[in-house]
């Protein structure tokens, strides 16, 4: 009897990046690298919160863990913590038809969410709640980097430099 080999479930992770402006990365594991997207408000619960998800550069996989201070003179100099993260699966849709429907196994993000391209914009995409038993109304953006936080990191180089 051959035993089937489970491949393990595709995983997503969201950065917050104290750079020259606050933002959040949102990176799906796809494909074998990390499709990423700058979110300047962060990802909401709140289904009525359209948030604005600007595509970068793919990142490599291992960037996935990384936490630590992009140093001074490098993009995105700053600290970069991981905000939330878990498994996700693809639900419906793909990165090249610019529009997706995922289910995030995440401590924060959980649920569907749809991610679409813009009509007519080549980077900026929009990332929703969909209206299923995670949503939160009132959802607020707490950020996780605390002074004390800050200490324990330490300045190093991210596996991939970009942004
Ligand atoms: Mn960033």
């Amino acid at each position: 009897m051959s035993k089937e080999i489970r491949a393990r479930m595709p995983r997503f992770v969201v950065h917050e990046h104290h750079a020259t402006h606050l933002h959040f990365d949102f990176r799906l594991e796809m494909e074998g690298v990390l499709k990423s997207w700058a979110v300047p408000k962060g990802p909401s619960m709140n289904p009525k919160d359209r948030r604005l998800a600007i595509m970068v550069d793919d990142h490599a996989l291992a960037y996935g863990s990384y936490e630590g201070i992009i140093p001074e003179g490098s993009y995105g100099a700053g600290a970069v913590v991981i905000w939330d993260r878990g498994d996700y699966e693809l639900l419906r849709g793909n990165v090249r038809e610019s529009r997706m429907e995922v289910l995030l196994k995440g401590k924060k993000l959980k649920g569907v969410f749809a991610l679409a391209r813009m009509s007519g914009k080549e980077k900026e995409w929009l990332l929703i709640k969909k209206r299923d038993g995670f949503a939160e109304d009132g959802f607020q953006m707490k950020t996780v980097l605390t002074p004390s936080l800050l200490k324990k990191l330490t300045t190093k180089v991210p596996p991939c430099e970009s942004s």
